[in-house]
């Protein structure tokens, strides 16, 4: 996981989807997280994160988060099924939560934070462990994750400010 960094994406997109809350677009961006935690309860995933035990298989790797991206996208789109906008909040929702997976795949590992952190897997098994790993330095995440946030907000009030101003106007 990046921290706030996630919630500024979800920020981010709101303009596009204007209808949609714009706490369930931050929800989204969590859901690899949110899944991470549910499958830690029933004991799939485990933390602290040991050498060699630190699959992340099942809500972190690729071919979970493409999976889940897209179940979540249909889930959502069938939620708003009476909007004509059905199949653009179906999208943006599914691409709310894939960017949870782009995001960690920059950040990961973040040794800063976690020192046996691996990087995230492209599937299960001995899959190969990826990660650009920019969180390997404390600076980069406050920067990244200060900075990333305040974009965002920034992003979503601007929107806000100029959306008032032409119910007003
Ligand atoms: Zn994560």
């Amino acid at each position: 996981m990046a921290g706030l960094a996630h919630a500024a994406v979800g920020l981010a997109a709101k303009p596009l989807v204007p209808k949609v809350n714009v706490g369930w677009l931050i929800l989204g961006t969590y859901m690899l997280d949110i899944l991470w935690i549910a499958f830690w309860g029933v004991g799939l995933e485990i933390w602290p994160a040991k050498p060699g035990a630190h699959p992340l298989w099942w809500d972190h790797s690729l071919l979970m988060a493409v999976v889940w991206s897209v179940f979540f996208g249909l889930l959502a789109s069938w939620l708003g099924r009476r909007s004509r906008y059905r199949t653009r909040i179906g999208i943006v929702f599914g691409l709310m939560v894939f960017s949870h997976w782009v995001l960690d795949w920059i950040t990961h590992p973040m040794t800063a934070l976690a020192s046996h952190d691996t990087g995230i897997p492209l599937a299960f098994g001995n899959s190969p462990l990826v990660g650009l790993g920019f969180y390997r330095s404390l600076t980069v995440v406050w920067v990244t994750e200060i900075g990333g946030f305040l974009a965002g907000l920034a992003i979503y009030i601007v929107w806000r400010v100029r959306r008032k101003a032409q119910e007003f106007g």
